[in-house]
């Protein structure tokens, strides 16, 4: 049985917070730097507010994503902040660490100042195992010292900090020399998280890194205490099977994703927000209806003796449907669909 889809609202995409890293696991590779200007990626996310609007069109959401790194002009910041608390009543607070360029302790400094004037609260630094293992999966030497740098400088400006490490085979064997240089830096963390890696971008080539239940439950009590609260729904490859085959699809419905490319984007300024909403449910519906069922990926892609974890469905599935493809290519727009995430 193939799959159905209901459209939910529109989440509009731009490269424009360009990233200064090649991160090996990086989950949004697939994003790729553009030369429009802010100001087009705005206005197309403003006539989607006004067409909402003008329709009442209570339930329809508009949502939008414009990179990591928030190293934008500040005015520009400043309006995201603004968008976001138009769409979803959302207050942008956050600064993430992960993007930014290697700078100096004073312009970093500066850099703070200027976004904590205009109401950015705290900073996100994610971590990849210790030092030397970070840096290998960032790519960039020095990087491990630069994020704890970055945290350092943040306190001193009066920003939060919150850290995020990333659970692999390898950085769990290093967590608790990571955790001894994190707790020594007296840095005051008002959260510290440790989770795995999406099966989504970069990261799904590093299948052998992935963790069992078994091993995480292994782990010194400091480890255990900073799993992610939701680590009780982690769950193996073979327990996914099992879910799949006896829960409805969480997917059937959702909004559409409109990426703006250098390609598209003069395309989708001439079209009214009726057809690019009609041409994206096209395309979705399509996408979904050539797609294999999710119990089709379940009883027939799945390894049911795999003890590998996974936290979403989703990234379940997109694992089965990448076996799919291997013994059936077949010509799919994967971006439009849950398995493209
Ligand atoms: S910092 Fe984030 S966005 Fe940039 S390459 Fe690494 S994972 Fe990707």
């Amino acid at each position: 049985m193939s799959r159905d889809f209901k459209m939910t609202g529109i989440s509009i995409g731009s490269g424009l917070n360009k990233c200064a890293y090649h991160c090996k696991y990086c989950q949004i590779a697939d994003f790729k730097p553009v030369k429009y200007t802010f100001e087009r990626f705005v206005k197309i996310i403003e006539r989607f507010i006004e067409y909402k609007e003008k329709n009442k069109l209570k339930d329809f959401e508009v949502s939008f994503w414009n990179g990591y790194s928030y190293d934008n002009q500040i005015e520009e910041l400043q309006k995201e902040m603004e968008l976001y608390k138009k769409v979803a009543n959302w207050e942008l607070k956050i600064l993430l660490l992960g993007g930014l360029p290697h700078m100096s302790d004073e312009v970093l400094k500066d850099w703070y100042i200027k976004r904590k004037n205009i109401g950015s609260e705290f900073v996100t630094a994610t971590y990849t195992g210790c030092k030397e293992l970070h840096d290998y999966w960032n790519t960039k030497k020095g990087n491990f010292d630069f994020l704890l740098n970055a945290q350092k400088i943040a306190q001193e400006v009066g920003l939060a900090n919150e850290q995020r490490i990333l659970i692999t085979k390898s950085s769990l064997k290093d967590m608790d020399k990571l955790l001894d240089i994190l707790d020594e830096t007296n840095i005051n963390v008002r959260s510290r998280v440790a989770y795995l890696f999406f099966y989504s971008g970069l990261a799904r080539k590093y299948e052998h890194e992935r963790v069992t239940m078994e091993l995480l439950d292994k782990q010194p009590k400091r480890v255990q205490e900073i799993y992610r609260t939701d680590k009780n729904n982690w769950k193996s490859e073979k327990d996914w099977v099992e879910y799949a085959l006896n829960n409805p699809s969480h997917y059937g419905k959702g909004h559409v994703d409109l990426t703006l490319t250098d390609k598209n984007i003069e395309m989708i300024e001439s079209m009214s927000c009726e057809e690019i909403i009609e041409n994206l449910v096209k395309r979705t519906k399509l996408a979904y209806s050539i797609a294999p069922s999710q119990e089709e990926l379940a009883s027939k892609y799945s390894d049911k003796t795999s003890e590998k974890l996974y936290m979403f469905l989703w990234d379940m599935e997109a694992l089965w449907m990448d076996r799919y493809l291997k013994e059936n290519p077949i010509d799919f727009e994967r971006g439009l669909t849950h398995f493209g995430r």
